[in-house]
């Protein structure tokens, strides 16, 4: 980008937390002050939410930056925090997990029985010569399992390396060797879309070319066939599940690794971000009590994303664990067996908080008000989102279809590097507007920076920046010092800068404007993908956008759009026609002229990585008809057939 990004969407609603929600939140305006007072007292007083076996002589370590230590000295188990601490205190036998197979098995698992399995997987792989250091790869399906195996990992003081149970035996393969781990937890496979899905095969594939690997522990879930070798291969049933459930956990080491969690990739090769202990635990712990203002004795939470993405890694193990949630899991996918499974889980368990994706929303838009509307979602009180900027539109539809309009959201930015939440409403605190993820949370300094790194003032577009270290920051990439620096601290001097765009609103709130790499150059402007997708989402028609600068003779680069209708909307021939021109006229009176689409295509799907989001690089080779590469770690590559067959109806002349 050569100057700050254009500020072109204007959006004046607003809404203040419900009264009742505010006077009894966990945290409140006041957290504000107090952290802007004194930062490190700040963070020091969440740590203290936690147990620590060894007090800490030193909060934060930044005399060799970007190479932080947070709580120096301070000694603590990351299980016995989320598990132990809670049965010493009484609540053996509130439910930790309400977990619902895709097939509609469902098993509930209380805060006794989870520590108890933790502590049979801490036995067992300690017998299987696990010590604390080694790393062990967990590729599982949503099982409880897989929140069992983290636990007991980080029990016994080895690094957990989740890899998602989608990717390929080559995506495995790599993560395997990147980080050379000893063992893998795995299942004989899953359920998905309401068919046994293998997993076993892949993994043998991978362990063939990883030398490292001794053993692999093998969860029965689907009951499917499997390739056995005798020398390495262990059923869990017979590890674990025999072995002894008491085991007496070890403090280890505040910067201690727990865990490596490769970036999804969608700009680049997977980058194995660590994270190490006592920072982490405390900010995930803080965050997850303060932004979804969770009540342990009386909510019901449910964050629907895959343990293998590192919201599940904070948001549904550690977070909500550390803090003695209640929490819905659920193994399968949304449409399996039908299009209100969602929100018939939600209905059963009275969920009260839900966390999800920009995704998920767009496509519950796309399939129609009429399916939410049949499920008593009443429980409900607190919504998220994450993953993505989310339109304002697909906001309200959000706030109206899912939270009766009477519950607040909280939009939250954060990155697998930063560990935890940064940016969001507080929910008792935050007059929220739709769009934007408003202000970093009280102990957090993030900013928008133009190209010279100066701040820039309200109204303006430009860099988001990380100012100070924060608890939960990657403390490298695994193994590559050089590539973490060169990565995130060298674009501005001693600025951690986050690969997103963003702006000020004239009142100072933060709105994401997707990634630099993604911002459009149009006619000497730049223009963030983001705000023509919102614009357009914002029409009645549209569920889902995503749009790309594409080389263009005239203007550098023009605006090519990908545009998903609502379910009920006729796109047929001349229909389909009229609305490609009445979207553009939208756009243009929405935005500003500069921002009229060159093209927009009516397409039935987007291109999106495994964790859902849109890939606009394909996308920009579509619109300019380049080849389209690798399109392996796509959710579906016959949508690439259908969105360049797209092109030749939908394209609509130059003005
Ligand atoms: P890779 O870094 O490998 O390309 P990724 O960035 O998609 O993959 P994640 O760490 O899961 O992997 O996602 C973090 C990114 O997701 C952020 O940098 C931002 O682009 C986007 N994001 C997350 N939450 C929000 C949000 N609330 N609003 C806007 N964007 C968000
Ligand atoms: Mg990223």
């Amino acid at each position: 980008m050569s100057e700050t990004l254009a500020n072109l969407l204007q959006e004046t609603r607003q809404f203040p937390p419900p009264a009742d929600l505010a006077s009894a939140a966990n945290v409140k305006a006041d957290a504000y002050d107090e952290a802007a007072e004194d930062r490190l007292a700040f963070w020091e007083r969440q740590a203290g939410r936690l147990d620590w076996a060894q007090q800490w002589d030193q909060v934060l370590d930044w005399t060799n930056p970007p190479f932080a230590k947070w709580f120096v000295g301070g000694k603590l188990n990351v299980a016995y925090n989320c598990l132990d601490r809670h049965v010493a205190a009484g609540n053996g036998d509130r439910v930790a997990i309400h977990w619902e197979g895709e097939p509609g098995d469902n098993r509930s698992i209380t805060y006794a029985e989870l520590l108890a399995l933790t502590s049979q997987a801490a036995n067992a792989l300690t017998d299987l010569g696990v010590t604390a250091g080694d790393r062990v790869a967990i590729y599982l399906p949503m099982i409880p399992e897989a929140a069992v195996a983290m636990l007991a990992c980080a029990r016994i003081g080895a690094t957990h390396s989740v890899v998602f149970g989608g990717f390929s035996a080559d995506a495995l393969t790599n993560r395997i060797q990147d980080a050379s781990a000893k063992v893998v937890i795995t299942a004989d496979g899953g359920f998905r879309r309401g068919k046994p899905s293998a997993l076993k095969p892949t993994v043998d594939e991978a362990v063939a070319k990883c030398p490292t690997i001794e053993h692999v522990l093998v969860v029965r879930r689907t009951g499917q066939e499997v390739a056995w070798d005798s020398e390495k291969d262990v059923w869990w049933h017979e590890a674990v599940e025999t072995a002894s459930a008491e085991h007496t956990a070890e403090a280890f080491d505040a910067e201690h690794p727990l865990f490596i969690l490769y970036t999804s990739g969608t700009t680049a090769k997977p980058k194995g971000i660590l994270h190490t202990t006592g920072g982490y635990l405390t900010q995930a712990a803080y965050t997850h009590h303060a932004v979804f203002d969770l009540k342990p004795e009386t909510d019901v939470y449910w964050c629907s994303a895959d343990i293998g993405w590192v919201t599940g890694h904070s948001y549904i193990v550690y977070g909500p664990l550390a803090n003695g949630a209640t929490q819905l899991m659920y193994e399968g996918t949304p449409d399996t067996p039908h299009k209100g499974r969602f929100w018939e889980l939600v209905q059963k368990h009275k969920v009260t908080i839900l966390y999800t994706a920009p995704t998920l929303i767009r496509t519950m838009m796309k399939w129609g008000d009429d399916i939410p509307k049949q499920y008593d979602l009443s429980s409900l009180r607190l919504l998220g989102s994450v993953g993505e900027p989310i339109n304002p539109e697909a906001w309200i539809w959000y706030r109206e279809n899912i939270g009766r309009g009477g519950c607040p959201i909280v939009d939250t930015w954060w990155q697998t590097e930063t560990g935890a939440i940064m940016i969001s409403p507080l929910p008792g605190v935050t007059a929220t507007k739709p769009g934007s993820a408003m202000r970093p949370l009280p102990g957090i300094s993030a900013d928008v920076v133009d190209d010279q790194a100066q701040s820039v003032p309200d109204g303006g577009g430009g860099f988001l920046v990380l100012r100070e270290p924060w608890p939960s920051m990657l403390r490298t990439i695994w193994g590559d010092d050089q590539r973490f620096i060169d990565t995130y601290w060298s674009r501005f001097d001693g600025l951690y800068f986050a690969g997103d765009g963003a702006k000020k609103d004239d009142d100072g709130d933060l709105w994401l404007l997707g990634r630099v790499d993604d911002v459009m150059l149009v006619s000497g402007h730049n223009i963030s993908t983001t705000e023509v997708e919102s614009a357009l989402v914002s029409h009645p028609s549209v569920a889902e956008a995503a749009v790309v600068g594409a080389t263009d003779p005239t203007t550098g680069q023009a605006i090519v759009a990908f545009t998903i209708p609502r379910g009920s909307v006729d796109t047929e021939g001349d229909a389909g026609e009229a609305l490609i021109a009445e979207l553009r006229e939208h756009v243009s009176k929405t935005l500003g002229p500069i921002a009229k689409p060159r093209q927009i295509m009516l397409v039935p799907e987007l291109p999106k990585t495994r964790s859902g989001k849109i890939m606009r690089r394909l996308l920009r080779d579509v619109a300019e008809n380049r080849s389209l590469g690798d399109v392996t770690t796509l959710q579906d590559s016959a949508v690439m057939d259908l969105i360049s067959s797209g092109m030749s109806s939908g394209k609509s002349d130059e003005d």
